[in-house]
């Protein structure tokens, strides 16, 4: 997989803040397709405190990857229409999140979008336009109501057809646990960092922790800043995991109600809140229903916040919904 499209680095320095932490112990590693950058500041940790972080993320991995046939949820996807399957906590948990903002977003956060991201060719390396009838078969295979989850059993039953996906939720899933690891090993301020789409961010620094959001189409140009006190900052975009076609432009993040790609001036959508995995699997899904709708869907949920970024006629148009502090425009 290719760097996710991601427009989030923490700024290096903090323009006009109390910045009164060192650099931190960095500690990086290749999880979930992209790197995974760790920074404990406080206290010093023992010696093994990042590994053991770095050894729960590639745990879920092999629970939630769909690039890994051996996967749990691989497995679960290979027994789809055979009724109710035993899984594990983390699977229930996650699948159980994954329905419960895929009601809260209209279906358009859906984890069942297994069947397009694989006729579209976006488990490999070349992904492209499929034949109608491959693309239309996926499509009728996508549907909340196509998931059973049984608390009591912790058991997921899925109709015949049915592939769940985590790529819209997995890696926020895995910061919190990573940071909930890090919290119980003492460590008292750290920061994750995952292929800079999903940040973690545990203990708070005077002012709040500074994020950039850099423009979606050059990850080298900040577009601007804010502060978050403690919690997570998700990302999602099309800009680096895309094919071009008859001049039209293919990403992977898709319209579970449309059957397609999502294509719109939209180019990428930040959401702060709490729960990492919460932040993820909305960012996902407010890309799907775009700044008007996202910000309505924001307005009836507290400590959430959000950035749009969209191709305005000339110039990028920046836009917020929510809870979102200290926003300083870098550039444009
Ligand atoms: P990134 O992986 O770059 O952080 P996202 O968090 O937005 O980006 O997740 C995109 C991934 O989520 C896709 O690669 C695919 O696996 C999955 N996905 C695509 N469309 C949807 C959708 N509408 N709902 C849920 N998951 C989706
Ligand atoms: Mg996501």
């Amino acid at each position: 997989m290719t760097r996710t499209a991601i427009a989030i680095v923490l700024a290096a320095l903090a323009t006009g803040s109390t910045w009164a932490l060192g650099n931190g112990e960095h500690s990086v590693r290749y999880l979930m397709g992209t790197w995974c950058d760790l920074v404990i500041f406080d206290p010093p940790p023992a010696p093994d405190v990042a590994e053991s972080a770095f050894r729960e993320i590639a745990r879920l991995e092999t629970v939630l990857s769909s690039w890994d046939p051996t996967s749990e949820v691989s497995r679960l996807n290979a027994s789809a229409g055979l009724g109710p399957q035993r899984v594990s906590d983390d699977l229930a948990a996650v699948t159980d999140e994954s329905l419960s903002i895929c009601a809260s977003t209209r279906g358009a956060f859906d984890p069942s979008v297994g069947p397009l991201v694989r006729a579209w060719g976006f488990y490999t390396e070349t992904p492209a336009t499929p034949a109608p009838d491959s693309g239309r078969a996926a499509a009728s295979h996508v549907g909340c109501t196509l998931i059973k989850v049984d608390r009591d059993s912790r058991s997921i039953s899925l109709a015949e057809g049915v592939a769940l996906d985590f790529g819209g939720i997995g890696k926020g899933y895995a910061v919190d646990r990573a940071l909930e690891i890090l919290r119980a090993r003492g460590v008292t301020r750290a920061k994750v960092d995952f292929g800079s789409s999903s940040l973690g961010f545990l203990g708070r620094i005077d002012g709040g922790w500074p994020v950039v959001i850099v423009d979606p189409r050059d990850r080298d140009t900040p577009l601007v800043s804010f502060r978050v006190s403690e919690g997570s900052v998700s990302t999602s975009s099309q800009q680096e995991r895309y094919f071009e076609s008859d001049g039209r432009r293919f990403g992977h993040i898709f319209d579970p109600r449309l059957g397609l790609p999502v294509e719109s001036r939209l180019l990428s959508v930040t959401v702060i809140m709490p729960r990492g995995s919460t932040a993820d699997a909305l960012s996902t899904g407010l890309f799907v229903l775009g700044a008007a709708e996202g910000k309505r869907v924001i307005s009836r949920m507290p400590d959430v916040g959000a950035v749009f970024v969209e191709q305005g006629p000339r110039d990028l148009v920046i836009s917020t919904a929510g809870k979102v502090t200290g926003l300083t425009r870098l550039s444009h």
